[in-house]
Order: C-alpha cells, then structure tokens, then sequence
C-alpha cells in the first residue's frame, strides 16, 4: 500500500473498542495520532483521555468539530448517537469512520452517505471483519472459482458478551441493543464481501428476549441466488465462530475468524482433498485503518463504505422486521447504494 500522510483523529465516544483497538490501529499508521476526544461525560472523558494518552478533551461535540487540526472524527458511541454525530462531523469537513450500525434507521443511513458525497469527504463503516486474513483468503478463493459456483453458506458467530459488555447491549434498545444490531450486520457485510453479491431477502428467528435480543437465527437469500444461514448469539460460552462456503466443486471451511484477533484457519476440500490454506495474518484494525486513511488522502476507498453499511443495516433491519412479522421479509436498499 502507498505511503500517504497520516490524519489527525478526534474521537467520539469513550468506547471499549476505542480503546482496546481503534486507538492503537490509528497510532500504527504513520504520521496518524488522536488530536483530542469527546464524551457526554466530562469526568468520563478526562479519565479516558489520561489513560490513553490523547491530550485534549473537548467540552462538547461542536468545540472537537471546530478544531481545524482533527482531519477524520472516529465514532463510537452507542448505536442511537451515530447517525446525528456522523451528520455533524461530515458538515463540519471531517472525514468520519463510523461504527456499525451506522444509524438506527436507513434513511439517516442514506443521508450520512448523501451529506459525505456532497460535503466531498470520506465516511467508512467500521467492519473490521473485512480486514481479517482468513476472510480475505475466503474471497479470494471465491472469486478464483475455488468452489465453483457458490450455492450455500453458513456463519456461526456464537459467542458469550464478556461481562463488561453486559451493559446496554442487553438492556437499552433506544440504544441499539441486541444481538441483531451487534452481529446480524457484520455477518451480513462479511457475506457480502466474500460474494461479492447483495441480500434481497430475509427470514429470521430470535429468541424470546425480543427485542433485546441474545440470540437470532436467519436465512438470508442472495440476488446471485446464495442461500446463506446464520447464528448470532451473546449468551454460549463455548460455540465460537465460523464461515463455510459450499459450491459445485468445493467447499471452503473457516474456523475460528470472526473475532477481532487476526487468528483462525481456512480449509478447502474439493476433488484433491481437504487442505490447509496460507494465511499470513494482520491485525484487522490496522488494516482497516490503513485503507481509511488512504481513502482520506484521495486513494482508494475505504475497507467497508459508507454505502457498504447501509446495505449491512439493511439486512439488520430486515432481520428484525422478519423476527416482527413472523414472516420473510424484503431488505429495502431505501433508494439504493
Ligand atoms: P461501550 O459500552 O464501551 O461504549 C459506548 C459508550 O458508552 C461510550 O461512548 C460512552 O459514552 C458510554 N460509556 C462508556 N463507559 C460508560 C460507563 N461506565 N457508564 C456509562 N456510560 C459509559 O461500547 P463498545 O465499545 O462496546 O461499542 C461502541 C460502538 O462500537 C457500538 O456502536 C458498537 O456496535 C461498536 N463496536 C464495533 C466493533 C467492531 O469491531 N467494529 C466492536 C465493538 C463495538 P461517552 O462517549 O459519551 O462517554
């Protein structure tokens, strides 16, 4: 990848993945650093600014957006505060990585990606997963028709929540709770990805803690005519996680690759055998924040798009209204990507 300056980052929210992930991840890339910060929580955010070393705290949103020096603002606030922050900050000038979801609802969705192309910077969604070497390597073999024609997939993201994530994942839907908004889209984009092809419909079951939900289960029909079935859950122990691809000629099977480690085996079996692939592992936020700040200085894109996670939250929303209805439902693009 070409050596490009580095960003200057405010960040928005004093988030655990900010700080077990992101803050690292932007330090990695050269000439990046965090500028300053904001939290809704004045003693919250000093605490967090000390303990990771950012050196200035923000009173309010509109002072960190004033400054002239922060180039690109990462959010990573509860999910209901996305789409409002993001709006600001890409009004403002700055480039925006954004957690997913994105927003809560699709249409401020379209409108982060509307405001980011007329305010000509660049908004990312923070799908990590596409930063793994193992999903990587899934794509690629795809794509070089390792499996033949794709038919069938399934993903297992069956994890336990740690315990200090415990908090309004499972217990604020205003904030966007669940497992649905968690995981359903990362699944998704993850999907999408290696297939290179949209979701168009969705049927799903969650379990009865609807809608704060611990565990769902859906089926997801691809235009390219994929059947894919997931599991998200927040509450197994001991299930891990997972990315099988079958085709006509072959089927890949990953192991342990949907985390936030760069870890995990990918395998093929067809006519010669099953085997190993290479994977030469990399840090997923590293990488995703190597495309990001290229995709600032005028190359490229960034690893996931803004557009990538309207489609994402799409097949979130879907999955959710399916869950609603106790029917299959459409995944509405609300104007297309
Ligand atoms: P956290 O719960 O750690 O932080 C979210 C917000 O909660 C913070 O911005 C902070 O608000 C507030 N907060 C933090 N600590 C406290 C506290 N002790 N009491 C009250 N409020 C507190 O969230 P996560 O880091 O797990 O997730 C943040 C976002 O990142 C979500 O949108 C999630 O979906 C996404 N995410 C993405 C991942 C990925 O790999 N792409 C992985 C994990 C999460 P304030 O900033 O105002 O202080």
């Amino acid at each position: 990848m070409e050596d490009v300056q580095g960003l200057n980052w405010g960040l928005v929210g004093a988030s655990t993945i900010a700080r077990e992930y992101v803050i690292d991840a932007i330090r990695s890339q050269s000439g990046s650093d965090v500028a300053a910060m904001v939290s809704s929580d004045r003693e919250r955010g000093e605490r967090f600014a000390a303990q990771c070393d950012i050196p200035r705290v923000a009173t309010s949103l509109e002072e960190l957006l004033e400054d002239d020096l922060v180039d690109a603002v990462y959010i990573s606030t509860t999910n209901q505060h996305h789409a409002s922050q993001a709006l600001a900050a890409i009004r403002a000038g700055k480039h925006v990585l954004c957690e997913k979801p994105l927003a809560m609802s699709l249409d401020d969705a379209r409108s982060m990606v509307e405001a980011a192309e007329v305010g000509n910077v660049v908004l990312g969604t923070n799908h990590h997963l596409r930063g793994a070497a193992t999903i990587q390597k899934i794509r690629n073999l795809v794509v070089e028709g390792a499996v033949g024609t794709p038919l069938y997939a399934e993903v297992a993201h069956v994890c336990q929540l740690p315990p200090d994530l415990r908090g309004w994942r499972l217990e604020d839907s205003a904030a966007g709770g669940g497992v649905a908004f968690d995981l359903v889209g990362h699944d998704a984009d993850t999907l999408r990805y290696i297939l290179d092809s949209e979701v168009v419909e969705v049927s799903a079951m969650a379990d009865s803690h609807y809608p704060i939900e611990q565990g769902m289960v859906a089926v997801l029909k691809f235009d390219s005519g994929v059947l894919a079935h997931i599991i998200d859950t927040f509450n197994v122990p001991y299930g891990g996680t997972g990315v099988t691809i079958h085709g006509t000629r072959g089927t890949i099977r990953a192991n342990d690759v949907l985390t936030q480690q760069p870890v995990g085996t990918v395998t093929l079996v067809d006519d010669r055998g099953e085997r190993a692939m290479d994977v030469q592992h990399h840090g997923l936020y590293e990488y995703a924040l190597q495309r990001f700040t290229s995709a600032a200085r005028g190359h490229g894109t960034p690893l996931a798009t803004g557009g990538d996670g309207v489609a994402s939250l799409a097949v979130t929303l879907a999955a959710r209204a399916s869950v609603a209805s106790g029917s299959s439902e459409t995944v509405e693009y609300s104007g297309g990507l």
